[in-house]
């Protein structure tokens, strides 16, 4: 009853008093996480709520740019900065956290298919969680599909990772939320991914040169039949 995260809530009016308040108090309730890379879309209570909430957003963004000394009343390339901000954030590239999953069918693999499909390279937009720059990389998937596997539309791949990318992200939970995602709904006999990604924040901020980096991860058959995995290898470098 006494759970220390709500204590940050107000305790005298009893209930939130901001948007994002509103809906921060229903995911504690619910016992959910809302790190970075989470979706919280079951916890907004229609588009009139992510309206408020973009409006919050805008608010606050346009205290930001207050905060950063620009003067938005006479500067007029900022004066619609902070809406255009807040409408980018929730509605384009961190949509995968406040829009639910695009709709996904799942047919049976009537045809028995049993050989091994490679998707890509799949263009694929994220930002890093650490410094909200983008993250743009190119995305192979491997799916080794048996008699009991749901198959999906070849179009619907990039769609599910574009879902999963637009969020706040770290490359490799990223490559492991799209894994168990793609396990869940097809569940192949073999998953593989590779993710190729540029990091902004090191370009951007001229950090360092390394700002090159690559994921995979292997499951079921790619990890048990080397073979397998050499030939998914193959394809995607010679791609
Ligand atoms: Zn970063």
């Amino acid at each position: 009853m006494n759970d220390p995260k709500t204590s940050r809530l107000p305790a005298s009016a009893g209930a939130p008093t901001s948007v994002s308040e509103r809906i921060r108090a229903r995911i504690e309730t619910a016992g959910a996480r809302f790190h970075a890379n989470d979706n919280i879309a079951q916890f907004i209570e229609g588009d009139a709520e992510l309206k408020a909430l973009e409006d919050e957003l805008a608010e606050k963004m346009q205290g930001l740019i207050e905060t950063l000394v620009i003067d938005t009343a006479s500067d007029h390339n900022t004066r619609g900065t902070a809406r255009r901000v807040a409408r980018m954030f929730l509605h384009e590239v961190f949509k995968g956290r406040y829009h639910r999953m695009p709709r996904v069918t799942e047919f049976p693999n009537a045809e028995r298919l049993n050989e091994l499909m490679i998707m890509g390279p799949i263009t694929v937009r994220s930002a890093c969680s650490h410094h909200l720059v983008p993250i743009l990389g190119k995305l192979w998937i491997g799916v080794l599909p048996s008699e009991r596997s749901n198959l999906v539309g070849l179009s619907k791949y990039s769609r599910i990772a574009d879902w999963i990318m637009s969020r706040p992200q770290i490359q490799e939970e990223a490559v492991m939320q799209l894994a168990d995602l793609l396990e869940e709904r097809l569940r192949p006999e073999g998953l593989a991914l590779v993710l190729e990604a540029d990091h902004f924040c090191m370009h951007w901020r001229g950090v360092k040169d390394e700002s090159h980096m690559t994921n995979s991860v292997m499951r079921g058959a790619f990890l048990n039949n080397p073979e397998l995995r050499k030939e998914f290898l193959q394809l995607v470098r010679g791609g």
